[in-house]
């Protein structure tokens, strides 16, 4: 990204806020009404119009929110308005190739709450959106996008949008999703790794309800999620090799419909697609560093997983709730929200965790889409271990709901101090 344009006297003056958020999907906007309860001024910038991140052919996905991350939806008052449009997981069933053995996850072994909620991520979308209205200290800019930015000699950034319009800001967010231009601009490296499989997403009506189960198939064409929602209806995340996803993307409905019920198998009854079918293409990538001189990378733009555990979201929001605690303290403390130290604490806080969880994901993902004998054997025994030991079957349930390691206090459900509270 260019940077440095040049001013002249002419120029409008800056519009001002404390926080500058370039990307407003369910990370950024997550990220701005935190922020806005905690007083700060935010600019959100969207490349996309509001209209159509909220259109229903946007974004046919839905997402699995952790126990955790769904608390922070709540502290920030985001979750009333999910209110009926939410399926609460209740288990998790993992299955390989088919083969009877599978591990199995239930909420009543920990006896607090579901392991999750499934949430469509329009619905997401239009609940952040609704949250928006009822904050005045936000002002959304969109559709727009940052042609520069300048760091300013009295410790500010300035940002000139497509539209000419200018913001200043003491921080930069770079919340992009995977391409993050922040990012490459700031000649942040990446490290990738294609898994050369795409991950087909379809949601399906069925005749029989699935009881709050998730299911994880491991099949030999690649791990197949049968994810509940709301009614009798399941979203499916279907993980196939990039070659023969073209097939699949080709059949016609019927024949399509017939694939589908061969690896759902009977339970759900008879099954139809419903709306439109979506694919995405699978790759892990992470950022090498999470900042530079007054801006942080948060979500897709830092880290980008397989869909195998339903996690992407979830470390996006594991950041937002870290960010949101240490500008909160900073804010609170009178320190300046853009400078180093700060801006490295959240970096300390986030990057060792999402490396963490990224490498156990890419191993997994690696495991279960191979299907040499051996290694078939050793997942089945594995996860027959894990099913048969407690103590190893509720360590990772925890991981599942998002509630272990050094969890920031929104991820608890609790509200960030105030100048009231100190
Ligand atoms: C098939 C599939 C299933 C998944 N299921 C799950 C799941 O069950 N659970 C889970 O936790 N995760 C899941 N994920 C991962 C999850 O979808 C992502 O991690 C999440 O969407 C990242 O959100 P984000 O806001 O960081 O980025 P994005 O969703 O990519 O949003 C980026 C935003 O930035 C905007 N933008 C782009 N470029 C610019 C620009 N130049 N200037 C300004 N704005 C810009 C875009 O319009 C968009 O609004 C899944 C992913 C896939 C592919």
């Amino acid at each position: 990204m260019a940077t440095n344009p040049k001013k002249t006297s002419k120029e409008p003056k800056p519009e001002q806020f404390d926080v500058l958020i370039s990307g407003g999907g369910m990370v950024g906007l997550t990220l701005a009404c935190g922020l806005a309860v905690s007083g700060f001024g935010v600019a959100v910038v969207d490349i996309a119009t509001p209209d159509g991140l909220l259109d229903k052919d946007f974004d046919g996905r839905a997402s699995a929110v952790a126990f955790a991350s769904y608390k922070m939806l709540d502290a920030l008052a985001i979750s009333p308005f999910l209110k009926g449009l939410v399926q609460p997981i209740d288990e998790i069933r993992v299955t390989d190739s088919n083969v009877p053995l599978f591990l199995h996850f239930d909420k009543d072994e920990l006896g607090d709450g579901p392991l999750g909620y499934m949430v469509e991520n329009r619905h997401n979308r239009q609940a952040l959106f609704k949250r928006l209205e009822q904050l005045p200290n936000i002002k959304l800019f969109a559709p727009d996008h940052l042609v520069a930015h300048q760091n300013n000699d009295d410790g500010g950034v300035t940002a000139t949008l497509k539209s000419g319009k200018t913001i200043s800001a003491k921080l930069l967010v770079g919340a992009e999703g995977r391409r993050s231009p922040l990012r490459e601009g700031a000649d942040i490296g990446l490290v990738t790794a294609s898994y050369h499989q795409v991950g087909i997403v379809a949601t399906i009506e069925h005749e029989h309800p699935h009881m709050g189960i998730a299911h994880e198939r491991f099949l030999p064409d690649g791990p197949f999620a049968i994810l509940p929602l709301t009614g009798n209806r399941s979203s499916l995340v279907w993980s196939v090799g990039s070659d023969i996803a073209p097939e699949i993307l080709k059949l016609n409905r019927r024949a399509l419909v017939a694939e589908i019920q061969k690896r759902v198998g009977g339970f759900l009854g008879e099954i139809t697609v419903a709306g439109p079918v979506w694919n995405y293409p699978l790759s892990m990538q992470f950022a090498e560093r999470y900042r530079d001189e007054r801006m942080v990378l948060v979500g897709d733009a830092a880290h980008g997983i397989h869909p195998i555990a339903g996690q992407g979201l979830n470390l996006g929001y594991r950041d937002v709730a870290a960010l949101l605690e240490v500008l909160n303290t900073a804010k609170l403390a009178g320190e300046d929200i853009g400078s180093e130290a700060v801006l490295e604490k959240y970096v300390q806080w986030r990057r060792f965790d999402n490396m963490t969880l990224i490498a156990t994901m890419d191993g997994l993902t690696r495991l279960f889409s191979n299907n040499i004998k051996p290694l078939k054997y050793a997942r089945a025994i594995g996860l027959e271990v894990v099913n048969h030991i407690p103590p190893l079957r509720k360590f990772f349930m925890h991981h599942a709901r998002g509630t272990v390691g050094d969890l920031p206090k929104l991820l608890e459900g609790k509200s960030l101090p105030t100048e009231l509270d100190t």
